[in-house]
């Protein structure tokens, strides 16, 4: 069986992965490069029980497990590692020293304060995005599976089954047995061929700074300079480097993934708000400044399944805030589907695409 898979963010390449350990031929189509949507500049935080009370709980807590056990099993280093994950109050207009409870790492500001622990090493980890998302394309890729750099433009289908044949790729068609959409955002453009529910993307901005601070992830409550209500997220990386989300975007999703840019002013807002918390690191030397998409569908919650009534076609997108953390489950997840007709690890159906109105 060979199976096409649009898009090279963690939710592509996961398949891909959990398909060639099937022994599955999978083939990745990508337009601009692995991880280089999201997948590749998003935070890497990984929480176990985070999700606990959604719909979201048993995906999270297999594909918790399902990290540390890949971090184990593939001989490639993404800098997986447990963390202990700290919630910090910070403003510049008013003393906050009443929501001190516990002691502040060194590398925060007077006007930040830790208010309380969120996770420990028994719940809380970290991965660089980026370097899991390619590991799981080169594992994938050691087990059989390819790379392709192209644009996917439309899915091909037998005229009388209706059953997918392949998938339009800069003009020509790739032939397959079955196709899985994880376009990330960009799985907007496959509702104009196939019945399928909208996929939105929500924009934010980062920075990767070279500083190396103790090893906590921070989540931040931040009123900053102008009043406003921020809630950055900083992750010091075992690379020498500290990354900080926080700063959403308006411009709206460009069809070609490389037109993709931060904001005007981006940079320096982030800075200033980073420097509310920790005067140090928003001195340091900024070595990247990204902007990306995170994926989401109506309700919130990752459309995960078969396409309804066309036969070899499946959809895994709309993991919002929380792809990387459940990439791997949901990989494993439709590897068992696509095989095995059905998937035992998850139960896949809240996921179901079904529930949304095709867009
Ligand atoms: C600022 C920010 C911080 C985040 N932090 C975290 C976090 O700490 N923990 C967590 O679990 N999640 C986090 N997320 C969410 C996570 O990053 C996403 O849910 C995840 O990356 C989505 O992966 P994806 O594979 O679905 O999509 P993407 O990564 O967007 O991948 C889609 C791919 O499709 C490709 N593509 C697009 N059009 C075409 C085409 N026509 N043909 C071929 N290829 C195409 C793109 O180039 C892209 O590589 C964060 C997101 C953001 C924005």
């Amino acid at each position: 069986m060979k199976v096409a898979i649009c898009g090279g963010g963690v939710i592509g390449t996961s398949t891909a992965y959990f398909l060639s350990r099937r022994n599955v031929e999978a083939v990745v189509v990508e337009r601009t490069g692995v991880a280089n949507g999201a997948s590749g500049k998003s935070g890497g935080f990984l929480a176990l029980d985070w999700c606990d009370g959604t719909l979201l709980a048993p995906m999270a807590r297999r594909s918790f497990a399902l990290h540390g056990q890949l971090a184990a099993e593939i001989g490639a280093n993404w800098g997986y590692r447990r963390v202990d994950t700290l919630g910090v109050v910070a403003s510049a207009r008013r003393d906050i020293s009443a929501y001190r409870k516990l002691p502040s790492p060194g590398w925060l500001g007077d006007g930040a304060a830790v208010h309380g622990q969120l996770g420990t090493t028994a719940s809380t980890a970290q991965i660089n995005p980026a370097a899991f998302t390619h590991a799981m394309m080169t594992a994938a890729i050691e087990n059989g599976a390819t790379l392709v750099n192209g644009c996917v433009e439309g899915i091909s289908r037998d005229p009388k089954s209706g059953h997918v044949t392949g998938v339009m790729v800069d003009g020509a068609v790739l032939r397959c047995d079955a196709v899985v959409i994880a376009l990330g955002p960009w799985s907007i453009l496959a509702c104009e061929w196939l019945p399928l529910g909208a996929t939105m993307g929500s924009k934010g901005h980062s920075l990767v700074f070279d500083y190396a601070p103790s090893p906590q992830s921070l989540f931040v409550e931040l009123e900053t300079d102008d009043g406003e209500i921020a809630a950055p997220e900083i992750n010091p990386r075992p690379d020498g480097t500290t990354y900080v989300c926080g700063l959403s975007g308006h411009d709206a999703l460009p069809i070609d993934p490389a037109d993709v840019l931060p904001e005007p002013g981006a940079t320096e807002k982030l800075r200033r708000m980073t420097a509310r918390i920790s005067p140090d690191l928003a001195a340091a030397k900024v070595l990247a400044v990204q902007a990306c998409y995170r994926p989401l569908t109506v309700d919130g919650l990752p459309q995960i399944g078969q396409v309804t009534d066309v036969p070899g076609a499946y959809v895994a997108t709309g993991h919002n805030v929380w792809g990387m953390l459940n990439a791997p489950a949901t990989g494993e997840a439709m590897a068992e589907l696509i095989v095995e007709g059905r998937a035992t690890t998850i139960d896949l159906a809240h996921f179901d695409p079904a529930r949304l109105e095709p867009g």
